[in-house]
């Protein structure tokens, strides 16, 4: 029955563009073929892997609509977050600007830190531009003020109580789309449904079987004060995981068969990306992420769908990072910004190859991490965590052979690994923050309300 509901959107997401290229005048770019407007429409998937959809390679899972939307547009295969948490991460692909220099956190047991209004969002820009701006949030972590990703957002409908469902969020989208909506548009879309708990509705929520050759981890699990997990071998978790997954899915096919069904597809760019990954046993972090930058929890899916494009079902292979969504949106549209971007313009993959493309990527867990603040450098091949002043306590993976990074070479680094090299990159990037200061944290106290939801959801530490 499932298979039915899956596949009920029957239209398809293949570029409209009939010119091939795009067209050299900015203000004809951001018109469609018809003469529309087009708007912009970002998805962020919260807590969702690369590897865990259909187009990640995940043969077991479905994941029709994504799929489809990576066929249609162009899909970048080595995406990292720069942070394995909500607020960093949304802030960073909001302002193309490193968690370390615009400084918002996630909130915790030590009070929220929401981003500070020094730096300019992409719906601030937007909206000064002329776009109609509006937000569908569905975490408390992302509550306006708390997170202060509200800013520029004209309507912002958040949510306080813990996690709304991708289907709830999309009646809220569709109830603003026809009391409210004027094109241009710029429209964030945030899913929260692959967090924990792990919860799909019916008929989601008993689709897979549990994934084999995991044994039971109860007492691990329990400790970690996971909601609805105690009961769960590790391969039931995982399922469940993936459920949601594939629920979120089917509810952000709704969306664009939505669009299709307004004939907005031929005019609209759609940039789907996640904020971070999730660990699902790895590295001995059970159902949760923010406690490292390993793989699980920094490779992200990434695709960005623009009608003007004629790269429809090109694969990137070059190394891209989640702040690079803000200057590519500034390129596509024209517009002009003043933040101290550490991003790149991906807009030429667009209509050749001729993107600026870089070495390594970037990432760092959170200073309000229980454990020491953690940078990662990757490239093509190599991880290397660390933190700013022990390189000498490293991990170093070769993902050539290690692609899920288990086994840890720092204590004897491979020859071929340039240790120096990957080293002074990162401190090239920390150094950022003499030429851009820092902006300076803001720390507020929890209210007891924020501060109730934030331990269903294992914030608390
Ligand atoms: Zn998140």
């Amino acid at each position: 029955m499932y298979i039915a509901i899956l596949f009920i959107l029957g239209c398809g997401l293949s570029p409209s563009n009939e010119t091939g290229t795009l067209p050299a005048n900015q203000s004809a770019r951001n018109r469609s073929s018809a003469g529309q407007p087009v708007n912009l429409v970002i998805f962020t998937l919260d807590t969702t892997r690369a590897d865990h959809l259909g187009s990640g390679g995940y043969e077991r899972i479905l994941t029709p609509n994504l799929d489809r939307l990576a066929r249609g547009g162009i899909q970048y295969i080595n995406a990292y977050a720069q942070a394995p948490r909500t607020v960093e991460s949304h802030a960073s692909i909001f302002t193309g600007i490193y968690p370390f220099i615009h400084q918002a956190a996630n909130a915790s047991g030590r009070g929220k830190f929401p981003m500070s209004d020094r730096f300019e969002t992409l719906a601030e820009i937007m909206r000064e531009n002329g776009y109609q701006t509006a937000a569908f949030t569905t975490s408390v972590m992302v509550r306006a003020r708390d997170s202060g990703l509200e800013q520029g957002f004209e309507t912002y409908s958040d949510y306080d109580q813990g996690e709304l469902k991708a289907d709830r969020n999309n009646q809220r989208f569709f109830r603003w789309f026809e009391q409210k909506a004027v094109q241009p548009f710029f429209v964030w879309i945030h899913y929260y449904d692959p967090h924990i708990p792990y919860a799909a509705p019916a008929p989601f929520d008993s689709l897979y079987e549990p994934v084999t050759g995991h044994h039971t981890y109860k007492k691990i699990v329990r400790k970690q004060g996971l909601t609805n997990l105690e009961n769960y071998t590790v391969g039931e978790g995982i399922s469940r995981y993936d459920e949601e997954i594939t629920f979120m899915d089917h509810h952000f096919g709704k969306i664009i068969e939505f669009l299709n069904r307004k004939g907005l597809l031929d005019s609209t760019v759609l940039v789907t990306i996640a904020d971070h990954g999730e660990s699902l046993s790895e590295h001995n972090s059970f159902f949760s992420h923010g406690y490292d930058i390993f793989e699980p929890a920094v490779r992200i899916p990434c695709m960005i769908l623009d009608p003007g494009s004629d790269r429809g079902g090109m694969i990137v292979n070059a190394l891209v990072e989640s702040v690079d969504v803000f200057p590519t949106i500034m390129n596509r549209f024209g517009l002009r910004h003043s933040n101290p971007i550490q991003g790149r313009n991906l807009t030429g993959y667009f209509d050749s190859d001729t993107a600026v493309s870089r070495d390594r990527v970037f990432s760092q867990r959170n200073a309000d991490s229980p454990r020491i603040l953690q940078f990662g450098v990757r490239d093509r091949r190599w991880t290397y965590i660390t933190g700013k002043d022990t390189p000498r306590m490293a991990y170093v993976f070769d993902r050539d052979i290690d692609p899920g990074e288990i086994r840890n070479r720092g204590t004897h680094p491979p020859a071929d690994f340039d240790r120096d090299l990957f080293h002074e990159f990162l401190m090239d990037q920390l150094g950022a923050k003499d030429e851009y200061p820092a902006a300076t944290p803001i720390s507020l106290p929890l209210d007891s309300r924020l501060a109730e939801q934030l331990e269903v959801l294992g914030y608390m530490h």
